[in-house]
């Protein structure tokens, strides 16, 4: 709230635009909203890589209610990622700490990012993703979310001014408020997916800026996942 209160013109502003932009909104399309083309957006992306984050919601995260051994074993409504925090790939190293992890969209993506030097977020409820993401200086965002959400997050966007790429869900996505307000609080028993045309298109943009990686250990910075370094 505090970094709303910092803005509150542009907050008043974009209060009363907002019904315009969501009216041109794509429900089932990547919404782009950066003001020059892709290609110019990406080449920023990767120079300002501090200021660049990929965040993909905790809703992705494998689960399954009948069978604890298909669920991450991180547990879900958290910003974690047992599988990334035990990477070690200065020592090319890693293992997975269940199956599930294999097929898991946020560890590998999680996995190419961190090692090209962005930080990478697990986003949980809407209170974090304003705490974590909309009071550090970010300028690009790719994010993953459902058409729902990725509504109204695209009022923040424009209040911060953070060009983004948002990749909406086209199953187990929360439809109505209700869903919404539930899966803000934890309580979520579908695991989200992309399309497969934008899963493909997702993972080629994440091989496209993480083309310069490193081999690094994997430390967490409050909830943000980063490269250590050290
Ligand atoms: S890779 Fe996916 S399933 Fe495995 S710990 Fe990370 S978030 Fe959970």
């Amino acid at each position: 709230m505090h970094s709303f209160l910092n803005h509150p013109i542009k907050t008043l502003k974009e209060f009363f635009l907002f019904p315009t932009y969501i009216s041109k909104k794509d429900d089932f399309l990547p919404v782009c909203f950066f003001s020059e083309d892709k290609k110019a957006f990406l080449k920023q992306f990767s120079k300002h890589k501090s200021k660049s984050l990929v965040a993909i919601g905790y809703c992705s995260k494998p689960y399954n209610s009948q069978d604890k051994r298909l669920c991450c074993p991180s547990g879900r409504f958290n910003h974690r990622c047992m599988f990334l925090e035990n990477i070690n790939l200065k020592a090319n190293s890693f293992s997975y700490p269940s199956t599930v992890c294999k097929e898991c969209i946020i560890g590998k993506v999680g996995k190419e990012v961190i090692a090209a030097g962005y930080p990478f977020y697990i986003m949980t409820s809407a209170m974090d993703i304003a705490k974590d993401v909309f009071s550090f200086p970010f300028k690009r965002a790719i994010l993953t979310l459902c058409p729902y959400s990725s509504t109204i997050i695209l009022y923040p966007l424009r209040i911060f001014n953070i060009e983004a790429i948002i990749f909406q869900y086209i199953s187990g996505d929360c439809r109505t408020y209700k869903e919404f307000d539930l899966a803000d609080r934890g309580i979520k028993r579908d695991t989200t997916n992309l399309s497969m045309i934008d899963l493909k298109e997702f993972l080629k943009i994440v091989e496209e800026i993480s083309y310069d990686k490193f081999f690094v250990k994997v430390k967490r910075e409050g909830n943000f996942l980063i490269g250590d370094w050290d």
